[in-house]
């Protein structure tokens, strides 16, 4: 049986060993703090931006979840009212990572960045860790040190690293919202809708973080919500907010 499937179910504890597989290293977008992103363009490396928002009404957001997702946002004008973006800067990974060696052995090790210290956690505190969901093998899940215990993660210092994760993303959004504002990104899906994503040119990138390091005063521009679905489109539209459901072409709309 894949012990996945009965991990966090019939026991109330989940052991975890890392393999080394590196698949966690392959494929996959990893979300960066601004320090991170900075270093990442330093070393040449391409960012990938993903924007989602939820309305100050609360269109887009379950109630529970709205102290966490206000928290890690920036308020900003969308039409005739308000809308908490939420932007993630991520390493663009559409295969192995650029700090993968042949050996599956990360290059930057020491400094890798706190995502990639923290997996297979999750960070949100609204989404509960599924074995299943990660790409790590079944045996990684077999034995090794206890990970959660009772729904508590049992590890201080894997817990530090979350709680710097969860800060950084507070820290840093309105920079962010700024840095993106200088590159023309201004169009956000709905939260629980999809995202948009933004492939900026580096060296854009590059200027637009040390223009907003330079100034990080200069006033939040309006913002726009992508959403395809003609009903949630007209009930965003009652609600002030100003959308659209097409893309000029800069942004690709993933929708879920
Ligand atoms: S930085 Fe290192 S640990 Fe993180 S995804 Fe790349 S190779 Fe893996
Ligand atoms: S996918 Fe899981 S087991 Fe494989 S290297 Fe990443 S954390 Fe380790």
């Amino acid at each position: 049986m894949d012990p996945r499937e009965t991990v966090n179910s019939a026991s109330d504890t989940t052991r975890f060993h890392c393999t080394g597989c590196g698949r966690c290293c392959t494929g996959h977008h990893v979300p960066l703090t601004l320090g991170e992103a900075q270093q990442w363009v330093d070393d040449g490396g391409q960012v990938i931006v993903l924007v989602e928002a939820f309305l100050a009404n609360g269109i887009g957001l379950p109630a529970e979840q709205q102290d966490h997702a206000r928290r890690r946002s920036c308020a900003v004008p969308c039409g005739d009212t308000e809308a908490y973006v939420a932007i993630t800067f991520a390493a663009f990974n559409p295969g192995p990572c650029r700090n993968l060696d042949a050996e599956l052995r990360c290059m930057i090790y020491e400094r890798r960045p706190l995502v990639c210290r923290i997996y297979p956690m999750e960070i949100n505190p609204h989404i509960p860790l599924r074995p299943q969901a990660k790409d790590c093998p079944p045996e990684a899940w077999e034995d090794g040190e206890v990970l959660i215990h009772r729904e508590r993660v049992l590890d201080p210092t894997l817990m530090e690293l979350i709680e710097r994760s969860r800060q950084a993303d507070r820290d840093d959004i309105r920079n962010k919202t700024l840095i993106c504002q200088r590159l023309g990104i201004d169009t956000s899906a709905l939260k629980g809708n999809g995202f948009t994503a933004y492939l900026p040119d580096t060296s854009a990138l590059h200027q637009a973080m040390g223009d907003t390091a330079a100034d990080t005063q200069a006033a939040l521009a309006e913002w726009i919500l992508h959403v395809e679905d003609g009903e949630l489109a007209g009930k965003l539209g009652s609600a002030g907010a100003r959308v659209t459901g097409t893309s000029a072409g800069h942004y690709s709309f993933i929708g879920f």
